[in-house]
Parts: structure tokens; C-alpha cells; sequence
């Protein structure tokens, strides 16, 4: 098992991908805490993650967490640490989606979504890698990007610059950090059949008066590989980057995205 007895932390764990990288991380022997900001969709992951982990019920931790909120972060730290005695994986995953026509963009939308996914990704990064650092051993941050971040969208105009920032952050906060002892890279998937991809179908059959699930079906015929990407399709990378087998890997955002080159 490749990440036998470490702690790992996954903001946004309780559903999509980050629950799949939970339950990988789980399999390869790791403590698993499941950060979200959705108290039900935690208990409901913590319980299938429990019955997952057959008797070893002390793997696993729930937390209610707002990577918005600075407290909130700071509380999950401590009681990670506290729990496990610190934490070795970070997968900065949580973010939220908004869509809308660039005249139509309101300054509340885009400042909810900075918040989730650029301004609570640093500042949890931030957090955490102290922690890693006060600690003395290293460790891996994971930060989930997009393929809307390699490339601007008419319709998601502000959700792409919030994930390119994040691209650049995995640079900045790479560099830096490796110093430490700390590897932190980024995964970039293209379309994948989450929760999030639902709200998605739903605001394009709203902008482009489609009928429901049709943009989720196109975008899936377009995908090189055949089909839109699973869940799970990002657990071995997710899987790599936290483990001892990307020890020189720095400051790199990988692609798995099944050849995606459209979204
Ligand atoms: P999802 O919406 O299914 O899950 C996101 C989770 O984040 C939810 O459990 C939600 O409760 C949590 N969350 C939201 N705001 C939070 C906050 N403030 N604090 C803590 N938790 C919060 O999303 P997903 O599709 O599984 O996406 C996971 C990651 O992958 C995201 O970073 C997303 O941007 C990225 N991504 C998704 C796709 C896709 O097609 N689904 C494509 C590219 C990148």
C-alpha cells in the first residue's frame, strides 16, 4: 500500500471526486478526514468510508469545514492534529461553479467563487503546509484544478480565471515550498459526472435552451477517450502525486482528462 499510515485531508470530500480519491486514499492504507462544508453529505461519506475501511472505523474522520472561513480552516488543522497527529496530504479539492454571459456576470458571483476556489484554496494550502512545516516531516498538497483553467469559456468566464489562478498557485506555492520538503502539484480534469456536472447541465440547458442532459452527453461524445470522466478516473493520479513515487515531481499540474482538447 502506497500511502499505509499517513493522514490525508480532503476539502470537498464528501461527494464527487474528491470521495473517490477518500476511498482510494482509504485502500492504500492511509487515515482519511473528509472536509466539507455540507454537514449530511459528510455523515452519509464518513459511514460508507467506515463500512469501507471493515473494523478499522479510527481511519476515518468527518469535519465540517468552510475553506472560506479562516477560523474554520485553522479548527480543522488542530483537530486533525490532535486526532493523528498531523497531517500529510492535503487534496485542495472544494470549489464551487457558476455560469453566466460575460455581460451578465453580477460581482457577487465572482467574488463567491474567488473565495471558494482561489483566495479558500491558498489560504488552506497556507494552513495546512505550517503545520507540515512546524511538523518537520514534509508532505503533499494536492490542488485540484480544471481543464477551464488552461483556457478561457464564454459562459464560465470567471469559474476558468479562478481555476488558471489555481494553476499558477501550484507553481508559486511548488517552488516555494519544496524547500520544505514539500511537494505540492495540481490535477486538472476535464468533464466529469459529479454532483457539479448536474448544476452544469442545468445552467447550460438555461444559456443555450437545450434540453436537459444534452450538453452533459455532447461533451461526452467529444472526449478522445469515449466518455466523460468518472469519479474514480482520478484516484491513481491523486494517488501518485501523494505518494513517495512523485518525490521529484514540483510545481506540475497534470492533465486526466482522457485527451480532452474541448470542453
Ligand atoms: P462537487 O460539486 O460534486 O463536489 C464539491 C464538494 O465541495 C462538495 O461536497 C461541496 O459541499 C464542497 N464544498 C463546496 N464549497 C465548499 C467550501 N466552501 N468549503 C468546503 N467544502 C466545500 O464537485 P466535483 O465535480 O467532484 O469537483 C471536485 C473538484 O474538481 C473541484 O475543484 C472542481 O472544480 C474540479 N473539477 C471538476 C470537473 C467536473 O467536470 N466535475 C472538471 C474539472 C475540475
Amino acid at each position: 500500500m502506497k500511502l499505509d499510515s499517513k493522514t490525508s485531508v480532503i476539502t470537498g470530500g464528501a461527494r464527487g471526486i474528491g470521495l473517490a480519491i477518500a476511498e482510494r486514499y482509504l485502500d492504500e492504507g492511509a487515515n482519511v478526514v473528509v472536509a466539507d462544508i455540507d454537514q449530511a453529505a459528510i455523515d452519509e461519506a464518513a459511514a460508507s468510508l467506515t463500512a469501507r475501511a471493515e473494523g478499522e472505523a479510527g481511519r476515518v474522520m468527518g469535519v465540517r469545514l468552510d475553506v472560506c472561513d479562516r477560523a474554520s480552516v485553522d479548527a480543522m488543522v488542530a483537530s486533525v492534529g490532535e486526532r493523528f497527529g498531523g497531517i500529510d496530504i492535503l487534496v485542495n479539492n472544494a470549489a464551487i461553479f457558476d455560469m453566466a454571459p460575460v455581460l451578465e456576470v453580477t460581482e457577487e458571483s465572482f467574488d463567491r467563487q474567488f473565495a471558494v476556489n482561489t483566495k479558500g484554496l491558498f489560504f488552506t494550502l497556507q494552513a495546512v503546509a505550517k503545520a507540515m512545516v512546524a511538523r518537520g516531516r514534509g508532505g503533499k498538497i494536492i490542488n485540484m484544478a480544471s481543464q477551464a483553467g488552461r483556457r478561457g469559456e464564454p459562459l464560465v468566464s470567471v469559474y476558468c480565471a479562478s481555476k488558471a489562478a489555481v494553476i499558477s498557485l501550484t507553481q508559486s506555492c511548488g517552488l516555494s515550498l519544496i524547500a520544505h520538503g514539500i511537494n505540492v502539484n495540481g490535477i486538472a480534469p476535464g468533464v466529469v459526472d459529479t454532483p457539479m456536472w448536474d448544476e452544469v447541465d442545468a445552467l447550460f440547458a438555461r444559456y443555450e435552451n437545450r434540453p436537459l442532459g444534452e450538453k452533459k452527453r455532447l461533451v461526452g461524445e467529444a472526449v478522445p477517450y469515449g466518455r466523460m470522466g468518472r469519479p474514480e478516473d482520478h484516484a491513481g493520479a491523486a494517488v501518485f502525486l501523494a505518494s513517495d513515487d512523485s518525490d521529484y515531481v514540483v510545481a506540475q499540474t497534470l492533465n486526466v482528462d482522457g485527451g480532452n482538447w474541448m470542453s
